[in-house]
């Protein structure tokens, strides 16, 4: 097996893999509608539904063909019945995509904004749902990736279930990175794509949540005919099979991504994240960034830094400079501050980090960047 160029992705996501994972790509050509890969998709479901602590016969999975966004479209079209609301807890980019959602199927909705930086007010929510007893969904996201700030997804989900809402949650920049508990965290529902915490390829997408949920919503209205949840679940159920072609290499990839995953270890990878993670920190803090989100608010995974005040500093050049050397960093998704992000998913370990930070220091200065930065 020949060893691949080995980038270092420092953006939220595709990630960095690892060449065995590459290399499962590579396998004889099959039709997706054989028992054989039937099979496959079976133990991936449920390794899924593992990776949250969920007992098999409350929780299962189910899996799509598309980017995370579309695991957003589906919860939020095929979950909530006729003549009822939507509460979207929104605190950044990634949850004001669920709004956008309820906006283009014209679902009732309610957008609960609060600011980026901050973490969402539960009093606020509680007087929410007080106020609109035809909630029946709330949505939010667990780590907002446009920032990194954590949101208080066990506090939420509490208080969905105490005004019998359900209560999905955006897990695509934590699941198979920071541990998260399915019923423990009051999920009925979370998402993910293979391409980021399972450090696997893009096209694969699943939503994991509770099986009497997704069975009751047979009977609500179809919204969409290819991202709908009961439908692609019922196919599944019955055949093993997903409804429409599903992305064959992808799937040969994850299941090598998970089992790499179980060889790791939920807290040893979760721990190298961190080391990932604080390495990042003690970088910036080295070199005089500013960062949007406190400590004591960070999901441990995605660093914002805020540009500097230095006529000299271009993100675009310093981009190139470290992308010519193997690093790739990130543009922030904050409309009101310029911010660029560091982000530690992916098979990389804190030496990847010292090494980009070599990089990075040479970028500000060949482009006359002074250091430590300066803010006015
Ligand atoms: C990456 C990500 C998504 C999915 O984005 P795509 O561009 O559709 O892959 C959704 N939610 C969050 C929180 C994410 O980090």
């Amino acid at each position: 097996m020949e060893s691949i160029k080995r980038n270092i992705l420092l953006n939220p996501g595709p990630s960095t893999t690892t060449d065995t994972v590459k290399y499962a790509q590579v396998v004889p050509d099959i039709c997706p509608r054989e028992k054989e890969f039937a099979g496959l998709m079976k133990g991936l479901r449920e390794d899924l539904v593992k990776i949250v602590h969920g007992d098999l016969d409350k929780y299962t999975s189910v899996l799509f063909c598309g980017s995370g966004t579309i695991n957003i479209d589906v919860c939020i079209n095929s979950l909530l019945p006729s003549g009822k609301k939507v509460l979207v807890v929104n605190n950044g980019a990634y949850s004001t995509r669920a709004v956008e959602i309820c906006q283009y199927y014209g679902l009732p909705h309610i957008d609960l904004e609060f600011a980026v930086d901050e973490i969402p007010d539960l009093a606020k929510i509680e007087e929410t749902l007080k106020a609109n007893p035809d909630i029946a969904l709330i949505h939010t996201t667990h780590q907002e990736t446009g920032t990194g700030i954590l949101n208080p997804i066990r506090e939420i989900g509490a208080l969905a279930h105490k005004y019998g809402a359900i209560f999905t949650v955006d897990t695509t920049s934590t699941y198979a990175m920071r541990p998260i508990d399915i019923e423990k965290d009051n999920i009925d529902f979370c998402m993910a794509s293979a391409q980021k915490g399972l450090m696997s390829f893009t096209g694969l997408s699943f939503v994991v949540g509770n099986r009497a949920i997704i069975e009751k919503s047979a009977s609500y209205p179809k919204r969409s005919y290819y991202c709908n949840l009961f439908l692609q679940y019922d196919c599944f159920e019955k055949t093993g099979e997903m409804h429409f072609t599903p992305p064959v290499q992808t799937i040969y990839a994850t299941l090598q991504a998970l089992k790499e995953y179980w060889a790791e270890g939920e807290e040893a990878k979760w721990a190298r994240h961190t080391r990932v993670f604080n390495a990042i920190n003690e970088g910036l803090e080295e070199l005089g960034f500013k960062q949007v989100i406190v400590p004591e608010n960070r999901a441990g995974l995605v660093s914002s830094a805020i540009y500097p005040d230095d006529p000299d500093w271009s993100f675009e050049k310093v981009h190139d400079y470290c992308y010519d050397r193997g690093f790739t960093i990130y543009p922030g998704k904050i409309s009101t501050t310029n911010t660029f992000r560091l982000c530690a998913l992916g098979a990389i370990d804190e030496a990847d980090i010292k090494d980009f930070f070599k990089v990075f220091k040479e970028a500000l200065d060949v482009t006359g960047v002074q250091t430590p930065v300066r803010y006015n």
